[in-house]
């Protein structure tokens, strides 16, 4: 078995006197998708917030690619290639699709640019023909296209989603998850995935993690979510 990129081990997070997260233990390994599933207010943000750097756990052990991570800052992090897709999604409304798309990739040698962004129009063939449009006028599914493919220029090895469908129309959910499905198949990026809409997730995910008010309460792969959704919605979610 090789070493996982992303390991997390015991780890602890308060916010001031209210412990978040207790003892969680959660491994991703390279080219697999893994859910984070778990009503609200279980501690599913929280997770990717101490994951990204914008929250300093108070114990356990974060590692990315094998290097400790818990003190680093958010940017440090995201230049070792682990990259968080918030739910506000942060877009420059007054630019264009082309302009969001040119500011992900920053960072990275201007040569890569034109195959990166081939990649993003690859994933999402509406981003193509509408390069030119201003950010803001765009529908709420579309943002989030843009928002995941603004992400994707920074050539990312390990992406964390915050329920990706949350607020999009049925069209557009099925949409996101046929593009995070085929970003999973295509083995490039790993994928971390907090996501409340059970159906959606099982497209994606190779294995879960359950959470409840703050510890991981059930873990496995994703065939034992579909046969057993009934018995987890009923002990974890009820
Ligand atoms: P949701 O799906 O509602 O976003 P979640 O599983 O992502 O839920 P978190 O947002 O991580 O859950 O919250 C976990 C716990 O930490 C909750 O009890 C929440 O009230 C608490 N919490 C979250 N953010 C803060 C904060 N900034 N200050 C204090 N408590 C917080």
């Amino acid at each position: 078995m090789p070493d996982p990129i992303l390991h997390l081990s015991n780890l602890d997070v308060r916010y001031g006197r209210t412990q978040a997260l207790s003892g969680i233990g959660l491994s991703l390994y390279e080219g697999e998708a893994v859910g984070l599933l778990g009503t609200n207010g279980a501690g599913k943000t929280t997770l990717l917030n101490a994951v990204s750097g914008f929250l300093r756990p108070s114990g356990g052990t974060l590692e990315l690619f094998g290097e400790p991570i818990h003190q680093c800052p958010p940017h440090q992090i995201v230049r070792r290639g682990l990259l968080q897709l918030s739910q506000e999604r942060d877009l420059f409304g007054d630019l264009t699709v082309l302009d969001n798309l040119r500011l992900g990739s920053l960072a990275r040698a201007p040569k890569t640019f034109d195959r990166n962004l081939e990649r993003v129009f690859h994933y999402f063939p509406r981003l193509k023909e509408r390069v030119a449009q201003r950010a803001s006028t765009m529908s709420g599914g579309e943002q989030q296209m843009l928002a995941i493919g603004r992400a994707l220029m920074a050539e990312p090895r390990i992406m964390l989603f915050d329920e990706p469908s949350a607020g999009l129309s049925p069209l557009f959910v099925q949409e996101i998850g046929a593009m995070m499905r085929a970003l999973r198949n295509d083995g490039d990026v790993s994928i971390l995935l907090v996501e409340q809409n059970m159906l959606l997730a099982a497209q994606v995910i190779d294995r879960f993690y359950m959470l409840r008010a703050g510890t991981v309460v059930a873990e496995g792969p994703v065939s034992e979510l579909e046969q057993d959704h009934e018995e987890l919605a009923r002990r974890y979610y009820l």
